[in-house]
């Protein structure tokens, strides 16, 4: 039988980089030796020590519940090591009802949206932005209103863009800072505004913090929960993924709101069961070792951010050096006339190197590209040089 998907899977919007996955695969047929830039997933291994306790607590046979589900049976080392990573942090007190595992930050999204959405609900997200946030929308039957995060705003959302009506209907908001694609950082400042303004419109402020411990030259990330109060109307997702270098193990954390935490909680104990005890031992010892996992990890990242940047600066096409997440999100040069999806498509015809067009992440993406840092120095340092020769043509 020929089986059809639901109208809630029709329902996404196509898969924003479908065409561009079809270019390289005609690039490659020619005998092109294509690079890819495009995708966040970071290239250097899990940590030793996070590995290690991973082995041990999966082998520990005085361990009678390792083997059972992660939310009946919950590790107590992983909110113990999530509230104490929070204190350290940013000397935020996490309750006991304000923390949630969950398997990454995306499962969470959809699954907390699931949990406080009902259809024709309307959830708010930046754009250029995440796609989950829209798709997480669709799943559980609301719609998305877009608000557009302009450079001349350094790609802040302006919340007085938002209008009456949609702020009277709207259940949710996101956020995400530092921001992917953008790069952009927030200050507490921007946060307090944030947290005034779902408190004023009866609107859940929903941090994405993917990239708060991806930061170079001293910058340290703020969390939203720095602000006071923030826990009557914010929730953040914090995920080990990208500082951890740990994408493939599905583990992460919610914190803030209660009573949106216990939304997910009752989601999750429906759908998934929760994580591993032994990803969540492995968890909190990275989040215990943070400040020795990190350093390193960033170093490599700012290395690579700098040899992308001078290169850039190079071809004649500058771009302000980023201070956090491991991108980098440049202007289209000047010759393409601001047009994100030329740039990409001659960029892989001459260069064969892949960069992410704005254009894919919404039209108020248009006119820039993005770089990921999560290659490999001498990969990286080809595609470079190839986007150097390409701009003297
Ligand atoms: C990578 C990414 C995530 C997903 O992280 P997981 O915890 O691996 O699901 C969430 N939000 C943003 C903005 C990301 O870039």
């Amino acid at each position: 039988m020929e089986l059809k998907i639901s109208d809630r899977l029709g329902a996404l919007p196509p898969y924003l980089f479908a065409d561009l996955r079809r270019k390289i695969a005609d690039a490659r047929a020619k005998g092109v030796n294509v690079i890819t830039l495009g995708i966040g997933d970071p290239d250097t291994p899990t940590p030793d020590p996070v590995v290690r306790e991973l082995i041990r607590a999966i082998d520990d046979r005085k361990d009678q519940n390792r083997h059972r589900y992660g939310c009946d049976v919950p590790a107590e080392a992983f909110p113990v090591a999530a509230r104490n990573f929070y204190k350290r942090r940013w000397d935020v007190d996490l309750q006991d009802d304000q923390l949630v595992c969950t398997m990454g930050s995306k499962d969470a999204i959809v699954k907390l949206c699931l949990g406080v959405l009902n259809p024709g609900d309307v959830g708010i997200a930046p754009q250029p932005g995440y796609p989950t946030y829209n798709i997480a929308h669709v799943f559980a039957g609301a719609s998305t209103y877009y608000v557009p995060l302009r450079a001349s705003n350094d790609f802040l959302m302006d919340f007085d863009e938002i209008p009456t009506d949609v702020r009277r209907h709207a259940k949710i908001l996101w956020l995400n800072y530092p921001n992917n694609p953008t790069t952009a950082i927030a200050t507490v400042d921007f946060f307090a505004r944030a947290v005034e303004f779902g408190r004023a419109n009866d609107i859940l402020i929903m941090h994405d913090s993917a990239y708060s411990e991806n930061t170079y030259d001293g910058y340290s990330a703020p969390s939203i929960l720095q602000v006071p109060g923030a826990a009557d109307t914010a929730v953040e997702f914090f995920s080990l993924s990208k500082a951890f270098s740990m994408t493939g193990w599905r583990v992460g954390f919610l914190a803030g709101n209660a009573s949106a935490v216990n939304a997910l909680k009752l989601v999750k104990n429906n759908v998934d069961n929760g994580t591993l005890r032994a990803v969540q031992l492995a968890a909190a010892k990275a989040l215990d070792l943070a400040g020795e996992i990190i350093p390193p990890v960033n170093e490599i990242y700012r290395r690579r951010r700098d040899m992308v940047c001078d290169a850039l600066e190079k071809a004649g096409w500058p771009v302000r050096k980023p201070k956090a997440t491991i991108y980098v999100w440049a202007p289209v040069p000047e010759k393409y006339e601001g047009s994100s999806g030329a740039f990409a498509e001659d960029l892989l015809n001459t260069a064969g190197v892949v960069v992410t067009p704005g254009l894919g992440y919404g039209a108020a993406g248009e006119g820039f590209y993005r770089i990921s840092l999560t290659y490999p120095d001498d990969v990286l340092a080809e595609a470079l040089g190839r986007i150097v020769e390409t701009a003297k043509k």
